[in-house]
C-alpha cells in the first residue's frame, strides 16, 4: 500500500470506514509480488517498476477497460500455492485495516485463484476463508467474504463458484458478485444461478453501468435482484432508472479512481457521484482493485472532497451508508450502526 499521508487529510486518515467493494486479486501489494515473482520463478520481470507496467495501470495506459481486464491475465499467474493465496489474503486485510477500515468486504475469484485448474475452488475458498479469519482477529477487523464469478467466463465455472459460496455462507462468505467485461458478454446468463444464491441467503451484487449504459443497471435491478450495484455510474443517462433505484434504496458501490483509469469518466473531477446523490440515490465510496489503481480507500475520500466538493463532514454518510448496506443480518448492522455513530461523531 502506497503512503498517501502527506496528501490525505489527518481526519480523512483517521475516519473509521467500511470498504464494500474491494477484489482479493487487485489487491496484491507490488512488493509481495516482486517477491512471488523471485521465489516461483514467474516469467515476468523481478524488476519492480517493469512489474508494475503489467500488473496495474499506469501513466501512458490508455484508459479502457479492456486493457485494465488485460493485467488480471499477468494476475493470475501469482496464485502458485496455497501459501501465497493465504499471504496476499492476509496482507489484503491487513492494508485495509491499516487504512481504518473496521468492516471489510473483500471479494475473490476462485477461478481467478484457481488458475483456471491448477487448484480445486473449493481448496483455494478455503484458503481465503481461513486466511481472512485469521487476519480478521489479528488486525481488529471484520471481514465478510464476497464470491464473485466474471461474466466472460463459463457458466459452468459460475455454477461451481456460486455452490461453493452457498455451502460457505455460515462460514465467513456473505455475498455473490458478478464481475468482468461488460461491454462484450451480457448477464442475462447468469440469471438463475444468481436466483438460486439469494434465495439461499447471499446478498448479491452485480457490475452494471461501469462502461455500458443504464439498461444494464435496471437489468441488474430487475431482473437479476441485485442488492446492491458496483459503479452503476452510467445511471444518469435515464432518469427512470434512477427513480427505480431510488424507489428501491439501492447502494452504488462507487470507486473514483476506477471509473477514471478505466476510462468511465474523463477525468477524476467529471465523476458524477454528486449528481447521483443530488438524484437521491444511496452511494458509498469504495477502493475496487486498491493496488492496481494505485489508491485506498482514504484517497478515495480525499478524491471527493479534492475533486468533487463534498465536505468533510459528509465523508461520514458513506461510512453510515455502507454500513447499512453490508450484507449482514439486520440484528449485526444495527450494532454496527451504533458503534460507528459513537466512533464518527466522538468528538
Ligand atoms: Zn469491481
Amino acid at each position: 500500500m502506497k503512503d498517501y499521508s502527506a496528501i490525505i487529510d489527518k481526519r480523512v486518515l483517521e475516519l473509521p470506514k467500511v470498504d464494500l467493494h474491494r477484489h482479493l486479486e487487485g489487491s496484491i501489494r507490488l512488493e509481495t509480488m516482486v517477491e512471488v515473482v523471485r521465489e516461483a520463478s514467474l516469467p515476468l520481470p523481478e524488476d519492480i517498476e517493469s512489474l508494475r507496467r503489467l500488473v496495474q495501470v499506469v501513466d501512458g495506459d490508455p484508459k479502457e477497460p479492456a486493457l485494465f481486464l488485460s493485467k488480471f491475465t499477468n494476475i493470475r499467474l501469482f496464485f502458485h500455492s496455497p501459501e501465497i493465496i493465504q499471504r496476499i489474503t492476509v496482507e489484503a486485510v491487513e492494508d485495509a485495516a491499516r487504512d481504518q477500515v473496521r468492516y471489510l468486504e473483500l471479494r475473490f475469484t476462485p477461478a481467478a485463484l484457481a488458475q483456471s485448474g491448477v487448484f480445486d475452488m473449493e481448496d483455494v475458498t478455503r484458503w481465503v476463508i481461513d486466511a481472512a479469519a485469521e487476519a480478521a482477529s489479528a488486525h481488529g477487523i471484520e471481514v465478510g467474504l464476497i464470491v464473485s464469478v466474471n461474466r466472460h467466463e463459463s457458466l459452468e465455472i459460475a455454477e461451481e463458484a456460486a455452490r461453493i459460496a452457498v455451502d460457505h455462507i455460515h462460514n465467513g462468505i456473505v455475498g455473490l458478485d458478478l464481475a468482468g467485461d461488460e461491454v462484450e458478454f451480457p448477464a442475462q446468463p447468469f440469471q438463475s444461478i444468481l436466483a438460486s444464491a439469494k434465495q439461499a441467503g447471499l446478498g448479491l451484487t452485480i457490475h452494471a453501468g461501469e462502461w455500458t449504459g443504464a439498461e444494464n443497471v435496471r437489468h441488474a435491478i430487475l431482473e437479476l435482484g441485485a442488492d446492491r450495484i458496483g459503479h452503476g455510474i452510467r445511471i444518469l443517462d435515464d432518469p427512470q432508472v434512477v427513480s427505480l433505484a431510488r424507489a428501491r434504496g439501492i447502494p452504488f458501490e462507487v470507486s473514483i479512481d476506477s471509473n477514471y483509469l478505466t476510462g468511465g469518466i474523463p477525468s477524476l473531477s467529471a465523476h458524477p457521484l454528486p449528481q447521483m446523490i443530488q438524484a437521491g440515490l444511496q452511494t458509498v465510496l469504495t477502493t475496487d482493485d486498491p493496488s492496481i489503481f494505485g489508491t485506498t480507500l482514504s484517497l478515495e475520500y480525499q478524491h471527493a472532497v479534492d475533486h468533487l466538493g463534498l465536505s468533510l463532514e459528509s465523508l461520514k454518510g458513506f461510512v453510515l451508508t455502507a454500513v447499512q448496506a453490508a450484507f449482514l443480518d439486520p440484528l449485526r448492522i444495527s450494532q454496527l450502526e451504533s458503534e460507528f455513530v459513537s466512533l464518527l461523531w466522538r468528538s
